[in-house]
């Protein structure tokens, strides 16, 4: 007989929910937590992004009288991720390699569910639990912006949302996004590209001059996106591109931002005497956290996995998550590992003894935040 997380996880993967698609995830999560007990509510985020559904809150009573503790998965993938066919092989699950397998994060989902499952049907006294399924996680972290965090009675949360069971993330970097277009000037390239300025030249000097890649321990940069000219008999005069910066300290953030900045207002400068321009755009994506180590959040972690003999790690991530809006809205999460591995590609899978370990893990968070 199959258990009852691989099967549940094999429902989940099995309905499409890329990115402002999360509906059908969504409405199968809340029928699935009204079956348990639990209150629900469907908020209307998705208005302003686009999404067909809103971020699913549930708050399931407890019988000891204390604060809940929120358990908090994404629902929304990454594409390829519609008619995803799970196949097992060797006790792991993977996708038919034409799609990802949605493990990011429908293992966290699942592993959230089949815990309060168990503990409905085990019969036993808890604490109240809040339960956060956010959408378009993926694509900018829109739902957790959106959800309202004063709905939320717990003092602190967990974001299941990341690799191996036992891994806590206690801290996120910063992220800042730019977008840049450089302006030149267009003529025929082959009859007079004297009297052109070319765009993609500019663009060129000014990302050979910008740091780049990994900057120190804590501070990355990439350009991840050019786009410019229109044919090769053409001198192109307009290239846009995009990149990202991202550090756990802010303020090395800010002067790598500002040495990018300089890069291409340099290259620009030097060609201005021709009509050089630019148009140059940084947006704060999310802020970075740092939660200690003896918060309660995390102590209440590490003993669950002590607890279940599964060895732990603390440590930071260079990746941002819902738990980064939280932590900056003043509502402290950590991210805790379901299991999911190589995710946001093809070749992503799920061992099924980390879906049960997970599993195990949220049921002994509960246990001991109910016992606290
Ligand atoms: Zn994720």
């Amino acid at each position: 007989m199959q258990n009852d997380v691989v099967s549940y996880f094999l429902e989940l993967v099995a309905i499409d929910s890329e990115s402002l698609n999360e509906r059908g995830m969504i409405e199968r999560l809340k029928s699935d937590l009204e079956q348990l007990g639990a209150e629900t509510f469907v908020d209307d985020s998705h208005l302003k992004t686009g999404g067909n559904a809103g971020n699913l809150y549930g708050f399931l009573p407890g019988n000891i009288d204390k604060a809940p503790i929120l358990l908090c998965a994404h629902v929304d993938t990454v594409k390829p991720g519609n008619g995803i066919k799970p196949i097992i092989r060797d006790g792991v699950i993977y996708s038919d390699g034409t799609t990802i397998l949605g493990g990011d994060d429908k293992s966290g989902v699942a592993e959230i569910m089949v815990a309060l499952r168990r503990l409905k049907a085990s019969g036993k006294d808890h604490a109240p639990i809040e339960v956060l399924f956010t959408i378009s996680e993926e694509i900018g972290l829109l739902g957790a912006r959106g959800f309202d965090k004063s709905r939320l009675k717990s003092s602190f949360g967990y974001a299941f949302d990341t690799h191996v069971v036992g891994e806590i993330i206690i801290g996120a970097p910063s992220q800042k996004s730019f977008k840049i277009t450089i302006n030149g000037k267009e003529a025929h390239a082959g009859v007079e590209p004297e009297k052109g300025l070319n765009a993609i030249l500019i663009a060129s000097e000014a990302i050979t001059r910008m740091p780049m890649g990994r900057i120190d321990p804590e501070t990355t940069c990439n350009i991840g996106i050019i786009k410019g000219g229109t044919a090769t008999n053409i001198v192109p005069n307009t290239v846009y591109l995009k990149g990202e910066a991202r550090s756990h300290n802010p303020d090395k953030l800010q002067k790598l931002c500002a040495e990018i900045r300089k890069a291409f207002d340099d290259a620009v400068q030097k060609h201005s005497e021709k009509g050089a321009s630019m148009d140059f755009i940084c947006n704060q994506e999310y802020h970075s956290f740092l939660m200690d180590e003896s918060s309660e959040a995390v102590q209440l972690a590490i003993k669950a996995l002590k607890d279940l003999d599964i060895p732990y790690t603390t440590g930071r991530t260079g990746g941002g998550s819902d738990a980064n809006i939280f932590n900056a809205a003043g509502f402290p999460m950590i991210i805790c590992g379901t299991g999911m591995d190589k995710v946001h590609t093809v070749d992503e899978k799920i061992e099924i003894a980390e879906l049960i370990r997970g599993t195990d893990f949220v049921s002994q968070l509960i246990k001991h935040h109910s016992e606290a």
